[in-house]
Parts: structure tokens; sequence; C-alpha cells
């Protein structure tokens, strides 16, 4: 008996020591252990089953069948008509919602594509493989030959080439190559093989490509077919050894036609503060393949949905204090669409009342048979909040729970917490101020006919809705209490981000070549006094989720707390300055062109991803391809996003080279001047 105790007691010694060394949980335990019994991967994973029945491509029948899919099951779970709904937006290759033109209506019933010549051979079939169709194809019957034009989307594919009338074989993104091939060069059609890694690994493998028109193309739109990097390699090598091949593609449906985009909205009401929202999304469309991407985040906000309404259903969970609500959106232009039909639809620093999100995108990858591991994505400076460490301290919370369900795998948690990127729906929330994160895996599968069912593993996605369903759920009652302990996190997160900015600007400025070290001292400093901005205003965004006495007190004196230790920070700069030889008061102006006009935006929702180019004369678009332009789609989203009406265009090129490395002030000037060239945005002067 005493032994068991003994035993006990160095038991609990142990637990405590390690308690000690880990984050605490944020979440109440008994909660935790709640949602986790409540929520289920296995249920989640037979709604993927069940949405992979459908080809949910944007505004097409197959969308339109899961979205009445997923509100049915919502009348299922008993979501009133008033708390879900369709919202229905025209979806016809011409209608803008801001700078995003909606895609055209899509309908096709059956394609074909053989070799007919020099040999018989039926290469692919729709909809057996609903992949190998190129999405937005109009329907069309061509025999002809074909043309081999490598990528395919550069002029310089085409020279000394006749692929008028033919069939052209490419290996780059489709829209490209139809738009040159078909549009520009008159050829007939295009086939499209996977001529990558893992397309060689997997020579069956099909990728998706679509054909995506703009509105002026529309008219000029024939077909693509998408084939294995086999055929792709067959077809290859019967043209390199000169013989003569003929195809014959039929497409047979509707094609293009106007037509809608369906968003589902439900909406669990607060008690006490129902205005006020918190947001899970997840985009509901894509190839009928697309297990993970993203059925999975469809399935699981669905799973969520249905959790919270049983539990509150039993009354084993109070009513929120907020509102809970849940958007299945296509992807990016039915958000866009949403968004212009709801411009109160904004986060607490833009006035609005949408307070977090969770953006779920490919959230069921089984992580040994692909791979792979979670991506916990990070809300940008330009929306700086303390979601950024409920989310990471929710993960950490299941990482510690060891979840596996029994009908999924055994695998171990592994993820990582990284830094924003775009290229998901959490860009619409983002642009409209509200802070999201993004759950996501890393998956070698993407976007190919692999991407199937069976990857899809019940135990991951109990993993990704535990984070999601007990990040939002704690944000949407937090307590005085509980507001003050998620203040004290932050801070102790920023505690942790002072050390490694020390090691950071010694690193920088210590590391300089002589030449290069006044800018680089310049720049540290630049990075340090950004940082302590956004630090300041994560820590003070806890008083969007509760405006506790006490923890607005402690919110005023961050910022002098948190000074203390940037004015060390700063005396470290000018010391490794100092060892290197460089003596000066300052260092130089950290903007060699410095840009002194303050851009405001025009429109709403995050800026076409092919703005400014596509709508420049050649010459200026031409800049946008060269060397001299570097900055990718999360680079240039995060600019735009930082353009708030107040700030100059050096001050935020400087914020901007703090979060992502130094960039000169011609790229980002440039970039920002030719947004207001083409009138998405303007100078404030001008608008007096
Ligand atoms: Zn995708
Ligand atoms: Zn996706």
């Amino acid at each position: 008996m005493k032994y068991t105790l003994f035993l006990l007691t160095i038991a609990i010694f142990l637990s405590t020591f390690t308690f000690a060394q880990e984050q605490r949980d944020l979440l109440n335990p008994t909660v935790r252990d709640l949602l986790n019994s409540k929520l289920d991967g296995e249920i989640a994973k037979e709604h993927v089953v069940q949405l992979t029945k459908f080809h949910r491509v944007q505004a097409s029948p197959g969308y339109r069948e899961a979205a009445n899919y997923v509100l049915n099951k919502l009348r299922e779970y008993g979501f009133s008509e008033k708390d879900a709904y369709i919202e229905t937006f025209l979806s016809d290759g011409k209608k803008e919602y801001q700078t995003w033109q909606s895609p055209s209506g899509w309908d096709i019933t059956s394609a074909r594509l053989s070799i007919v010549q020099p040999e018989e051979f039926l290469l692919v079939s729709y909809p057996d493989i609903p992949m190998s169709l190129m999405t937005y194809s109009n329907p069309g019957d061509v025999t002809a030959e074909v043309a081999w034009v490598g990528n395919g989307t550069n002029d310089s594919d085409y020279v000394q080439k006749n692929v008028k009338g033919k069939f052209v074989l490419a290996t780059g993104s489709g829209e490209d190559v139809h738009r040159l091939a078909v549009i520009k060069y008159g050829a007939k059609a295009v086939v499209n093989y996977l001529d990558e890694k893992r397309g060689r690994e997997n020579p069956d493998m099909i990728r998706y490509t679509g054909i995506w028109p703009r509105a002026e193309e529309l008219s000029k739109v024939t077909f693509g077919f998408n084939i294995s990097n086999a055929h792709g390699e067959k077809l290859r090598s019967m043209l390199a050894e000169g013989k003569k091949v003929v195809l014959h593609g039929v497409v047979q449906g509707k094609g293009l036609h106007p037509s809608t985009m369906e968003v589902v909205v439900a909406t669990i009401r607060g008690r006490q503060f129902p205005e006020e929202e918190l947001v899970f999304t997840a985009h509901l469309d894509h190839p009928k393949e697309c297990a993970n991407d993203n059925a999975s985040g469809s399935a699981a906000i669905l799973d969520i949905a249905r959790s919270f309404k049983e539990m509150l259903k039993q009354r084993i969970l109070p009513q929120p204090n907020r509102s809970l609500k849940f958007l299945w959106v296509p992807e990016w232009y039915g958000t866009m669409a949403y968004i212009d039909a709801h411009p109160e639809f904004a986060g607490p620093t833009s006035g609005g009342k949408i307070i977090a999100g969770i953006n779920m995108d490919m959230v069921g990858e089984n992580l040994e048979l692909l791979h792979s591991k979670m991506f916990v994505v990070k809300s940008p400076w330009s929306v700086s909040s303390c979601l950024n460490d409920v989310v990471a301290n929710m993960a950490s919370m299941v990482d510690k729970m060891n979840i596996q369900k029994p009908g999924g795998s055994k695998s171990q948690f592994n993820y990582r917490v990284v830094p924003f990127r775009s290229g998901s729906d959490h860009m619409m929330m983002l642009d409209r101020k509200i802070p999201t994160v993004m759950l996501s895996h890393s998956d070698y599968t993407h976007h190919t006919t692999y991407d199937t069912p069976a990857n899809v593993d019940p135990t991951e996605l109990q993993r990704a809705e535990m984070i999601a369903a007990s990040s939002l759920w704690y944000l949407a009652n937090l307590s005085a209490s509980e507001s003050l302990d998620l203040f004290e996190l932050v801070k102790a997160n920023t505690y942790q981000h002072f050390g490694e900015m020390a090691r950071m600007v010694r690193a920088q400025i210590t590391g300089a070549k002589i030449k290069d070290l006044p800018m680089a001292w310049s720049e540290s400093d630049n990075a340090l006094s950004t940082q302590f901005v956004f630090d300041v205003e994560a820590a003070k965004s806890v008083q969007h989720f509760n405006n506790d006495p006490e923890l607005i007190k402690l919110a005023e004196q961050v910022q002098g707390h948190y000074g203390k230790r940037f004015e060390f920070l700063f005396g470290l700069t000018r010391a490794h300055a100092e060892a290197s030889s460089y003596g000066a008061d300052l260092g130089p102006p950290v903007n060699t062109q410095p840009d002194e006009r303050i851009p405001e935006r025009l429109t709403r929702g995050p800026i076409d991803l092919r703005l400014p180019w596509s709508k420049l004369p050649q010459k200026d678009a031409a800049w946008y391809e060269g060397i001299n332009f570097s900055l990718n789609d999360s680079q240039r989203f995060e600019i735009i996003n930082l353009i708030d009406g107040k700030r100059k265009v050096s001050e935020i090129r400087n914020i901007f080279i703090a979060e992502f490395g130094s960039t000169p002030d011609s790229v980002v000037n440039r970039f920002i001047s030719d947004l207001v060239k083409i009138k998405v945005l303007r100078w404030k002067s001008d608008g007096k």
C-alpha cells in the first residue's frame, strides 16, 4: 500500500515536472474530453466517401449535388431553415465579383480520347476518369494529328511549329496552354500530361488541369484532356520516331453556359453576443477524385456542426456566448461572390463582427501513406492576432492526446506551425481583416487521380476537427479569467520571439560584408520596430474576445512592458554594428527610393492573383515575367493587405521586408503603382 503511494507520489511529481516543461493547455480538460468524445472522424470520413461521388466543379451540376448533400445533412442534424440555407450567385464566366470573374457554368456528359494512328488505343474516357477531361471544356469532335510543344505556356514553345488544326501535346498549366495553342495559334484542342517527379514515379497518375476561360475567351473555348505520364511519354516517343500520330477526341454535353455558384451557410446562434461570429470555412468544390482536397475539410466542418448541435440539444454544452458560423464555398470565386454580397462580413479592426476564422483545406491526410504532416498556417502580420497562439496551443494539446480512431490509422501526430502562406479561402477572410488560421497538409497526391478516400484517415480528421472546434469554441466563450490566461500565453510566446530576434540581428549584422553593414543594421532595426508593433497588436487583440477591465488595464501596459525588451535589442544592434567597426549614430535610411504616396483600396477581397499584369499593356506586363520581379502569391497578397489608406508605400515595403525578407523599394513601388494604373487602387490625394 505504502509502496503504491510512493509510486503515485513519484508519478505525480513526474507529471508535474513534465508539465512545467510543456506549454499549459488553454482549454479546460473537461471541455476537451467532451469535444473529443462527440466529434467523430469516422463520421467525417463517411462524408468524404459520399462527397467524392460528385464531380464538384464550381458552377456545375455535381457541385450543386454536393451542396445539397451538405444542406440535407444539416437538416438531419437539426438545423432549421433559418439557420442553414444555400445562397446562390450568378456564375456565367462574365459577372465580376470585385476583381474576380465568376467561372462559367459547365456541364459535360461524356468524353473520350483515343489514338487512331499508328495504332488504335483508348487513352482516357470521361466520366470514368473525371479528371481526364480539362474542366470548362466545350463539346466537340476532332480527329487530327498531334504536335509536341513542350511546356506550351510560352510563345517561344510555338516558334517554327505548325499547330493549326492539330492537337497539341504539352506539360504546362492547361489554362495557359489552351490560351496560347488554341486561342492564339489555332490548334483544335489540348492534351496535357504530368511530366514532373511524382508523375514519373507514378506513371498512371493523372493531374487536374482546367481551361478557366476569361470572359473575352468564352466563345473560343474548345476542349482538352489530361492523360498520364505513361501515355504522354508514349505519344512523345512515337512523335520522336517520326511517326504520324493521329488522335480522336470527342466531348459531348452542354459545355459552357450561364449558371450559378452555391454557398452553404449554417449558424449556431450565440446567447450573449449573437451578432459576433466565429467562422469555419472549407471549399466544397473540386474534381470528383479530390478526397483530401477538399472533401476532407468540407466533411470536417460538417462533423463539427453536427457535434455542436448534438451537444447543445443534449444540454451537455451551453449555448455559446457568440455565434458559430459554417461556410462551404466554391473556392475563391464563391467566397468572393459572398464577400461582394456581404460588406458586413469583416473583422473587428475594420468595424466588423466576424472575430475569428479557421479555414480547413486538406485535413484528412493519412500521414503514413502520404508521408505527410499537418500545417497550422498562421494569420500574417496584416491581421496580427492572438488566434495564432490559440490554435498553436490547441495543436499542442491534440499532440498530447494521442488520438487514434478505431477505424483510423495508428500514426503519430506530426504537425508544424508555419508562417502565413496563401492559396485557399483564408486569403478572402484575411483580406476582410478577419483573423484566420488554415489547417492543411503536404500531400504528393494533390490535384491528381491519386487523391482518393483511401488516403483519408479518420484519425487525422479527428485531430483536425479537435484543433479547429476547440479553438473557436474556446474563443466564442472566453471568460474573464481565461482572457487573462490567454494574454499571459501571448506574452510568453512574444518573449520567445525576443530571444530569437537577438540571434537574428546578430547573424544579420555580424554576417554582413563591410559595404552592406550599414544597411544590415538599418534593416535589423526595421525588423525589430515592426515586430514590436505587431506583437503589441497580437496581445491587444485578446480584447476582441473579452473586454474584462483587468485585461484592458494589462493590454494598456503591454507596450511599455515589451518596450524595455526592445530597447535592449536596439542596443544590441548598435553594439554589433560598432563591434564590426561601423561607428555612426544611426544606420542609413532603410528606403533607398522612398515613396511617400498613400495608396487606398477600391475593392473588397484580395485582388485577382493575375493582376496587375493581365490588365497592363504587353510591354509593361513583361516586367512581371522577368528576373526583377520576385514576389510570389503570398507576398503580393500581404503587400495589398497592408494597404489601409494610412500607410505610405515605403512604410508598407518596410513592414513587408521585416516579415518576408529584403526586397528592393523599386519592386514594391512599381507593383503598387501598377495596381493604381489599372484602377484597383488609387492614391489618397486623388480621392480628395
Ligand atoms: Zn485544390
Ligand atoms: Zn484545396
